[in-house]
């Protein structure tokens, strides 16, 4: 391994390095080179461990890891800062700027950063001897996470319950919660909705949405079939409203029924309460209610994807109960290991007709994470954070359409609990039949990066990136909540008005 003595003097400007945002990667230095910069002065200060005594800045770190990491990265492309320490709703960066994090690890990070029952949990943990891991052997730690998570659930789907623990993320979750319904029905197909997210593998990602990460990648599962989705501001009948829903369903309701659908009987219906990386879109409660009636109906297991919603972040433990419903599986994952990885299925029992073995993982018994998650559920339900969620969540928005009013740039605002998104739009643009003008990501990103420069971290999503999201943890606090307001109003003026 080379010390490359050029590396220090890398500069963007130059072009010598990199281009963040862009493939291209310039370099005079080869990989291996860049590889260990052993000889560097922030090499000498760094503990071992990557917390460094002496503080090398932002620009170090993220031509480090442009050099060195996948082309697939994407938070630094639109956060370009490297993350130092962490504590509650705050980050600190590389250059001892502070940030309002209202991304917070997509939303595992449920009560923010190193939350004083988290760590306690964890160092418990440690002290205790308890295993690290235990592939799915059961023990104390895993015995209460369980108990816990089931009195979390609605007592009657607790009940006939069964849990499936799987790899630490929510698309290994969403995978073997395929695989149950298929085994469990005999049958292939899957139904899932535009704009849906359930992550990157190739089961989740045919599940998904979104068109553009799809493209490159021949050979996705099969047989998943798109269904509308309840999303008023762009409705896909061209109608909003009650009448745009009403239509989703009666088209699904037919299709279900119609011997020349093309869809053989569906093996389940994959559905997010509130779309998350779509855009920020609740689904209208009678919507949800009417989609319960027809699965039920038609013995179509129900899947409520809660991966980011579950845990107290819509304003309930759970977003579909909001509707009053209850799913046939459940899939949980980000905040119900406190901010340590885990995912689990939870289903009825009805549907355990798989084979001892059929769905493994090495990791499905991270111990650390189920003493945390415990923890987190039990602050959450202790202290009422779901209902502060709800209540924080409708004084975010209120700030929020206050803006939107003296605002050409944002077209929606729209969300349940802390999980809220404002949709940017092109008001020189024409609007269509509903008056919505087009989306517009160009000026969504330069919100962001207006809100960055302003110490507050969001995230974007939606159809082409055109919804600004907050995700703030469930500990936020009035002050707070009113501080992120602040910030976004600057940042929005900045950008409309160039003040
Ligand atoms: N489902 C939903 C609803 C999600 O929001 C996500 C992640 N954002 C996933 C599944 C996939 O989770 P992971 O990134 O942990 O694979």
């Amino acid at each position: 391994m080379v010390y490359c003595p050029r590396l220090d003097k890398c500069d963007v400007d130059e072009g010598i390095i990199m281009n963040i945002g862009n493939a291209s990667l310039e370099t005079e230095c080869s990989l291996n080179e860049v590889f260990v910069n052993e000889g560097s002065p922030t090499a000498q200060t760094d503990n071992g461990v990557g917390q460094v005594a002496e503080a090398a800045g932002n620009t170090y770190y993220l031509e480090r890891q442009a050099a060195l990491e996948s082309n697939a990265r994407s938070y630094p492309r639109r956060l370009p800062i490297a993350i130092a320490r962490a504590e509650g709703i705050y980050v600190e960066d590389t250059d001892g700027r502070r940030y309002i994090d209202c991304l917070g690890g997509a939303g595992a990070l449920v009560l923010g950063h190193r939350h004083p029952a988290v760590v306690e949990a964890l160092q418990g943990a440690v002290a205790d001897g308890v295993p690290w891991q235990t592939l799915d052997l059961t023990t104390p730690v895993k015995d209460t996470f369980v108990r816990g998570l089931f009195e979390s659930l609605p007592q009657k789907f607790a009940a006939s319950a069964r849990i499936q623990f799987c790899g630490p993320s929510g698309a290994d979750a969403i995978e073997a919660a395929v695989k149950l319904v298929k085994t469990a029905t005999g049958r292939r197909s899957i139904l899932a909705f535009h704009g849906a997210y359930h992550g990157m593998t190739h089961g989740a990602l045919a599940l998904t949405g979104e068109i553009g990460p799809k493209l490159a990648v021949a050979g996705l599962m099969p047989d998943v079939h798109f269904l509308p989705f309840p999303y008023g501001f762009r409705c896909p009948f061209g109608l909003g409203g009650e009448a745009g829903w009403c239509a989703s369903l009666g088209y699904i309701e037919r299709l279900l029924d119609n011997p020349g659908s093309g869809i053989t009987p569906p093996a389940g219906m994959l559905l997010e309460a509130v779309q998350g990386e779509g855009g920020v879109i609740p689904a209208p409660d009678e919507w949800l209610k009417a989609i319960r009636r027809i699965t039920r109906e038609r013995d179509i297991p129900l899947i409520v994807d809660e991966v980011q919603t579950g845990i107290g972040r819509t304003g309930r433990m759970y977003a579909f109960e909001h509707a009053g419903i209850l799913p046939d599986v459940l899939v949980l994952s980000k905040a119900v290991g406190g901010g340590l990885p885990l995912s689990a299925v939870i289903y009825h029992q009805d549907l355990d007709l798989w084979e001892p073995g059929a769905h493994a993982g090495t990791f499905r018994g991270n111990q650390l994470a189920m003493a945390t998650g415990t923890a987190a559920m039990r602050f959450i339900q202790e202290e009422g954070l779901d209902r502060h969620s709800g209540a924080m969540g409708t004084r975010l928005m209120n700030h929020l359409h206050r803006i939107e009013k003296g605002s050409r740039a944002l077209g929606e605002v729209r969300g349940r609990g802390l999980m809220i998104g404002v949709e940017v739009v092109d008001a020189t643009g024409s609007p269509n039949r509903l008056g919505c003008y087009p989306e517009d990501p160009q000026q969504a990103r330069r919100i962001q990066t207006e809100c960055l420069s302003r110490g507050l971290i969001l995230e974007l999503g939606g159809r082409k990136g055109c919804v600004v999201r907050f995700l703030p943890p469930l500990i936020v606090t009035q002050s707070q909540i009113d501080e992120i307001a602040a910030i976004f109003t600057d940042a929005v003026d900045a950008v409309e008005n160039g003040s």
